[in-house]
Parts: structure tokens; sequence; C-alpha cells
């Protein structure tokens, strides 16, 4: 009906029509306990019967900096969609805000990572680097250069190359032939001491590396992707070591590093990028998410120049219709100002320590197995046996948190995560704590 986008219809109504019309992401058909939101205001929300819900994991996908509802990027999305809500960069045009934003992110991102291309999220950026990296290669006469190493557990996308790289089996499986020549690496996950076979996380993994490195032949191999910190596998700092030592392998055989910061930038764990305060220093970064808050899709592939220039050389035959959308880029400078003039890099941090502070007590409950936290950014693994590590689902535990407390968080396996808006205060700080400890303490 054309009445559809404004007639009133309640949760009831809206999910019947979800169950009819939607085919969600990641999920299965049984599904049915459906919370349509509607409606958000800093670190609240609501849903479509008007019950009101604390945010703690920033729209429920790690991205929403500076809280919902703000007039300050609504107002620059109407300015701009007034003045030019598109136009190409394809062929001879450009336009001001991609511009302005490109520089912009220059100026934030590690030193010498200046060139930017812009993408409509994080898996065509994931595919962009990738591409980048074999093209890289290839102009410089080393053609053979084709494999990406990649990390189980890492989360890196669900298009065919990002998904590939993703460390996740589900996401490969009967949908193949996938994208050939990735191998996949452990993760430096020092609570599962059981996968180093008695031996430290870094030398372990250091080891393993030189010989996949060994075994496909550096010549054959063009990058290595991972996530500063761990996002989706369970919210995971490496040991302090673990970075800077892939990287010195990684440049001593010529492989290309990509840092994967689709989550940890602008102010998520602490800092504008994550991956210069762990030793990475990448040739190439991956961004979205927080760039905009989520106010519109948007995503970054930071490169330094010699791949830029390499890339571009006999031109780059890649690109996305929505490149430097100029509505999503006035969004995105928008956002940075926030982010930059209401200080929610030191609040995230913060936020962190008001929430870990908070969970002392829950890390003597059985089910817990492990608390991690980078920025405003927690995992709480849980587990059946503290002794055996054996996984307890997260979702349940999730559920309850949201249906019996109100307070949304999120399952990544059997880890709950916490990653709240950065203009979270104390008082919802402890609130988030208290849900948590509460539905945690009653879980066996
Ligand atoms: N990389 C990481 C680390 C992510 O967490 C995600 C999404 O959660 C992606 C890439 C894929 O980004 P998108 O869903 O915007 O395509």
């Amino acid at each position: 009906s054309p009445f559809l986008a404004t007639a009133a219809l309640d949760m009831a109504a809206l999910a019947d029509l979800d169950r009819r019309h939607l085919v969600h992401p990641h999920q299965r058909s049984d599904r049915t306990d459906r919370a349509v939101i509607v409606r958000g205001q800093g670190c609240a929300v609501w849903d479509a019967d008007g019950a009101e819900y604390l945010d703690a994991t920033g729209g429920a996908n790690w991205l929403c900096q500076v809280g919902h509802g703000r007039a300050e990027l609504a107002e620059a999305a109407a300015e701009q969609l007034r003045q030019l809500p598109y136009f190409t960069s394809f062929d001879v045009f450009s336009n001001d805000k991609s511009i302005r934003l490109a520089t912009r992110l220059a100026g934030l991102a590690p030193a010498g990572l200046g060139q930017v291309f812009f993408t409509c999220g994080g898996s065509e950026g994931v595919d962009t680097a990738i591409k980048a990296a074999r093209l890289y290669h290839h102009r410089r006469g080393e053609s053979e250069r084709t494999w990406i190493l990649a990390r189980r557990f890492g989360y890196h996308g669900a298009t065919y190359g990002s998904g590939t790289a993703t460390g996740f089996d589900g996401m490969q499986h009967a949908v193949g032939p996938n994208l050939p020549h990735v191998h996949k690496l452990t993760p430096p996950f020092p609570y599962h001491s059981e996968w180093f076979e008695g031996r430290g996380c870094t030398d372990f993994l250091i080891d393993e590396l030189a010989a996949a490195i060994e075994q496909i032949g550096a010549h054959n191999i063009a990058a290595m992707i991972g996530e500063p910190v761990m996002a989706g596998g369970g919210v995971v700092p490496p040991p302090d070591d673990y970075w800077p030592r892939v990287r010195a392998l990684l440049r001593h055989n010529g492989i290309l590093l990509i840092a994967d910061e689709v989550v940890t930038a602008f102010g998520r764990t602490g800092a504008w990028f994550d991956s210069p305060g762990r030793g990475m220093d990448p040739d190439m970064i991956v961004t979205a998410k927080g760039l905009t808050s989520g106010y519109a899709p948007l995503g970054a592939v930071l490169f330094n120049e010699d791949i830029a220039a390499a890339v571009t050389d006999d031109g780059f035959f890649h690109g996305y219709t929505y490149f430097g959308h100029p509505t999503a880029c006035a969004i995105a400078l928008a956002n940075l100002d926030l982010i930059e003039n209401e200080g929610l890099l030191d609040r995230s941090r913060q936020i962190g320590a008001w929430l870990r502070e908070g969970l002392t007590a829950a890390e003597s409950l059985p089910v817990v197995g492990d608390i991690r936290m980078a920025g405003a950014t927690i995992g709480v693994e849980l587990v059946a046996d503290r002794a055996t590590r054996e996984p307890i689902m997260a979702g349940p535990a999730a559920t309850e948190i949201r249906k019996a407390h109100g307070v949304i968080v999120r399952d990544y396996g059997n880890t709950v995560v916490i990653a709240p808006p950065l203009v979270m205060d104390e008082q919802q700080a402890a609130r988030t704590v208290e849900a948590m400890t509460s539905v945690l303490t009653r879980l066996h």
C-alpha cells in the first residue's frame, strides 16, 4: 500500500511483515523473537511498542560512537542532500566532501597511509585491499604473489574475498569454490593456551607463521590480513610482542600487512586507529563502521604511497558506484568533528575502565572464563568448566540481559560483547554491569 511507509504498525505487525519479507543476515529462518527498533537517543533506543533499552553495543554492531539521534549529523546529511546528494567519482569527476574526508583521514591515520579509497563498508574494503595487494606485486613483476594469510576466528566480511579470509568455516560452507590461495593461521589468543602446545603464545605463532611462509613459499604470498584486536572472535587483544614480531617476519619476506580496523578505529579501542599502539605498522588499513557512527554506510581503505602508485600506475579497474558518496562523507566529517570536539577517545578509555572495574565481581563466577578489553570494548568469555574451557554459547545470556534488564549486548559464539556508544555515562555503565552480572550469576 502507498501508506505503508507511514501507517502506524505495532511490534507484532512489524514482526509479522519482517517474517514474511526480510531475509536477515547471519541467521536461520526459525528465529521468532524479533525486536524491532524504531528510535534512538544517546545510548537509549526504543522498540515499536515503546519499550526503552540501554544500547550497550553501539547499534548492536559496535559502531555508533557518538550515540543515537545526533542533530549535528542529521543537519550535515540534510544540508548535503539539499546541495548535492550524489555524484560519481568515476571518469573525470570528484566531489568536495570526499576530498575533504580523504584529507582528514590522511591526517588521522598512521604516518604514510595518506591515500584513500572509499567503499560502502568493511567487506568491500577487505576485497579492495586483497585486490590491491595482488595487483601491487603484479605491477612490480611478482605476479605469483597471490596467497593471502589470515587467521582462524578473524572476521573480515561476507563477500567472496572477505568471506574466504574470514576464519569461521560456516562462511565458506556450501557456497564454494571460494577465493583460492587463502591460508589460515592460529590466532593470538593467550587464554586458549591449549592451542600453543605448552609454548609461549607468540613464540608458537611466529614459528607457525615461518613454517607457513616456508611451505607456501614467500615468493607466492601477497599479504597477511588481521584485526589489531580480534573483534567478532571475542574481543582478543594479542600479546604485546605479537604484531611487532609478525610485522618483522612479513617485511623480511616481502609480504604486505593489511590491518582490518573496521571495528577498532575511531575511538572504539581508545584511539583514532588501534594498529599503531600494537606495533603493527601496516601497509594498508581497512576501516568502516565508526567512520560515520553508522549514520550512513561508508568504508575506506588507506594505502601507503607505494601501493597507491603501483595499483593506479596502469589503472585500478576496481570501484563502487557509491565511492566517496557525498552525503556519507559529509556525515563522516561531522561525526569525526564530534568525536574530536567531545573528547570521545579519552571517554572510550574511561568507559572501558568503568565497565571493567564493575565486572571485577563477575570474574569469580563459575561461567566466566576470561574478561578481555580494548578501550570501551569488553568481551566476557563463557565456559561450562573453567579447567577445560569448554564453551557455553552466549546467545541465551545476551537475550536474558535484554529481556529481563532492558540492556542490549551481543553474543559472539561463547563471548558476550559490550561495545557501547562512546557517550555512555557512569550510571549507564553501572546498569550494564549489573544486568550482566545478575544474568551470569544465574547461569550454570
Ligand atoms: N572486518 C571486521 C573486523 C568486521 O567486524 C566486519 C563486520 O563486522 C567487517 C570487516 C565487514 O564489514 P561490513 O559488514 O561493513 O561489510
